[in-house]
């Protein structure tokens, strides 16, 4: 559980080499991360995260929040053990967001998505929100929407509309005319998301593979009608976001449009890790402003919100690991 103090929390999970992989490397590919064995004596609450270079043997070693290794399923062990206990808060008016975080290919997309087979981490949720919702009378909605270049796109749109951020004068984050469909039961969902995920593909004709370049927000927000009829009250949203790839610049050599992109990204993971370590630090001033989905996400990080950042990884991946567990573990530290 969260500590006071510790506001969002920050775990590892590592995708399990694909077939592919495995032929490549001969039948026995060894992870480069692992956790150090359990009879290390770690802080409490804390996990010691162990990276090492099978070319090299260079190590690397980080203090995070929790584990879950290419043993478990591990999707639904996350799902169990870390989102399911922020959804009743949800009912109560506290906001939530789970991020996905990670480099291209290391599995952000199979843990927040899911494939048809293997429910993701925004499935799960919205099944359990739906029960909970069946049993207390209140209705879900559903919005989604993506960052690309600091813009927002409504995905639930016929055309992936663009849509503005407003600050009202108490200081509130508005997304204009941002569509919020109503669902009731799983396929429902299944049939709004799904055309949203197909949009987010076609969107950016001419750019290939945006989806590895934006950050993709699932939002369910939980309503209960007005005492007098009139409207819906909001009482709460769960934001759950697949973020842009966080490559490494000094790795890819991105030209053009791609390194504008570049640019983007990095800034706006870059900003979201320094509000995580000004909440995780008890800092006066959490830098919201310094990017769009910072702003966005600023009645959702924070206050009384939980958060949960979960740093994708692929096992075969040293350096890139190393990158994204170092900012993962530089945002949660004090
Ligand atoms: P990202 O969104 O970070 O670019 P993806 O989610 O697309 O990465 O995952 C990369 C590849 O790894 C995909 O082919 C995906 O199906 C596969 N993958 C990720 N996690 C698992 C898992 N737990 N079991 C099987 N395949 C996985
Ligand atoms: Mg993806």
């Amino acid at each position: 559980m969260a500590t006071l103090g510790s506001k969002v929390r920050v775990i590892v999970r590592v995708r399990p080499f694909l077939p592919q992989e495995i032929s490549s490397r001969n039948g026995d590919p060894v992870p480069c991360v692992s956790v150090l064995d359990q009879d290390f004596e770690s802080a409490e609450d804390e996990v010691a995260v162990y990276l090492k270079d099978p070319q090299t043997s260079r190590k690397e070693c980080y203090q995070l929040d929790s584990f879950f290794g290419v043993e478990d399923n591990n999707v639904g062990q996350i799902f169990s053990k870390e989102v399911s206990p922020m959804i009743p808060g949800i009912f109560s008016g506290c906001n939530a967001t789970v991020f996905a975080y990670g480099a291209t290919g290391s599995g952000k997309t199979y843990t927040m998505q899911g494939t048809k087979d293997q429910p993701g981490l925004m499935t799960l949720a919205m099944s359990m929100i739906l029960s909970i919702c069946r049993n207390n009378g209140r209705t879900a909605n559903i919005s989604y929407y993506e960052v690309y270049m600091d813009r927002c796109y409504d995905l639930l749109e016929v055309k992936a509309k663009e849509i503005s951020v407003w600050d009202d004068k108490d200081g509130e984050i508005h997304l204009r005319g941002l569509s919020q469909v109503p669902i009731n039961t799983i396929s429902e969902f299944h049939d709004v998301f799904s055309s949203g995920v197909q949009r987010r593909k076609v969107a950016h004709t001419g750019l290939n593979d945006v989806s590895s370049r934006s950050h993709a927000v699932l939002m369910i927000s939980v309503s209960t009608p007005s005492a007098d009829g009139t409207g819906a009250a909001v009482f709460g949203k769960l934001n759950l976001i697949d973020l842009a790839g966080n490559e490494d610049n000094r790795r890819t050599c991105n030209e053009g449009i791609r390194l504008q992109e570049s640019g983007k990204i990095n800034q706006s993971l870059f900003a979201l890790s320094n509000v995580i370590y000004a909440l995780n630090n008890n800092k006066p001033r959490v830098p919201y402003r310094e990017s769009k989905l910072t702003r966005i996400l600023q009645d959702s990080l924070g206050g009384t919100s939980r958060a949960l950042m979960v740093a994708c990884l692929n096992p075969g991946e040293y350096q890139e690991s190393v990158h994204t567990v170092s900012l993962a573990a530089r945002s949660r530290h004090v």
